[in-house]
């Protein structure tokens, strides 16, 4: 079997055999010179680099095989359950070829995804566009209703749907539950601070950004993707952008409590935070420690204010300096600015 991705940043990673770096816009992370060499690889022609001759090129490259296929395989945004309807969005109009021109249509998407009726759609499809990609509506929306019918001129003569579980229904009445209103968006991804400084490759599955920082761990268990929960700020970017109101800080922190528990994370670093959380309980002794590290991470920082090694923690400087703190704490700094305005005020 010849399997080929149809959707153009997806056939632009299939040639490359790299994995999506973004659920919306899965080769942002490839220039047009990259692209370049991949289509010069895969198609024999001329090198291209003028994006609208490039798309030409993928588009015929790919209409021999729309033409030829045995089978269509597409996703699903929504299924809809009041008329079996499945929907597919594009910009590219690709879904409409994958759909009608091969003899079978085959969908897979995840069970989350069937939503009740005609009117629960009206509603999610004015948010998903909008926040994927800031359109009022996606170029493409592919409804399928079906085979088909006689006197029809195209359509499929087979249809199968595909409900995939694998670890959805066990979020139900959980903690997370809420992340199964996910509708695949990527607007948190696009808010995060982490998400635009790491790339989507470095959450090590399909799902990046804060979505991914969830659904990764649940899906593979939270043994294996215990990182992803802890690889965020909690600025709560992502939560004011999610359309379907998902308090994915919230999550991510239930995530790291139940690594907690589990005692998921390493010795080390568990007693580090029990010993933060005897600490910040006696504020007396609190205000002691953080000064004295202020102190010395200030020292630490030397003449350029960089700090070049921390030794036991080095995850964050074997990469990138980090910047020195100034030598005084929050509270330290926060009373200095209250008296230099009170004393400004009288
Ligand atoms: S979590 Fe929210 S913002 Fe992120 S992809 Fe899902 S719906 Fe979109």
């Amino acid at each position: 079997m010849q399997v080929v991705e149809t959707d153009l940043g997806e056939y632009i990673l299939q040639l490359a055999h790299e994995p999506p770096s973004h659920i919306v816009a899965p080769a942002v992370h490839k220039s047009k010179e990259q692209v370049a060499d991949l289509f010069v690889a895969a198609h024999g022609k001329p090198r291209l680099t003028d994006i609208p001759a490039m798309t030409r090129e993928a588009r015929e490259a790919l209409r021999e095989h729309f033409l030829t296929a045995d089978m269509g395989v597409s996703g699903s945004n929504f299924v809809i359950a009041e008329t079996g309807t499945t929907l597919t969005v594009t910009n590219e109009g690709n879904a409409d070829m994958v759909t009608t021109l091969p003899r079978i249509h085959c969908v897979i998407t995840g069970v989350e995804k069937v939503i009740g009726t005609l009117e629960d759609f009206a509603t999610l499809i004015r948010l998903l566009p909008r926040s994927a990609i800031g359109q009022t509506i996606a170029n493409y929306l592919t409804l399928t209703t079906g085979v088909k019918m006689p006197g029809d001129v195209d359509g499929p003569e087979q249809m199968h749907i595909v409900l995939v579980d694998a670890g959805r229904t066990k979020l139900v009445g959980s903690d997370l539950q809420e992340m199964l209103r996910c509708i695949r968006c990527g607007a948190c991804m696009n808010h995060c601070p982490v998400y635009q400084n790491v790339g989507g490759h470095a959450y090590g599955w399909v799902y990046p950004g804060p979505m991914g920082s969830i659904l990764t761990p649940v899906y593979v268990g939270l043994e294996n993707a215990g990182d992803l929960p802890n690889a965020a700020t909690f600025c709560g970017e992502c939560a004011v952008a999610c359309p379907v109101k998902i308090p994915l800080p919230d999550l991510m922190r239930k995530l790291r409590e139940q690594q907690f528990d589990r005692k998921l994370r390493p010795w080390a670093e568990r007693m580090a935070i029990a010993a933060w959380g005897f600490a910040v309980t006696r504020p007396g002794l609190y205000a002691l420690l953080s000064g004295a590290g202020a102190r010395i991470a200030k020292w630490m920082g030397g003449r350029d204010g960089l700090i070049h090694s921390l030794p036991g923690i080095d995850g964050w400087t074997k990469g990138r300096d980090m910047p020195a703190p100034e030598g005084k704490t929050f509270r330290e700094l926060y009373r200095r600015r209250r008296d230099s305005a009170a004393d400004g005020a009288r």
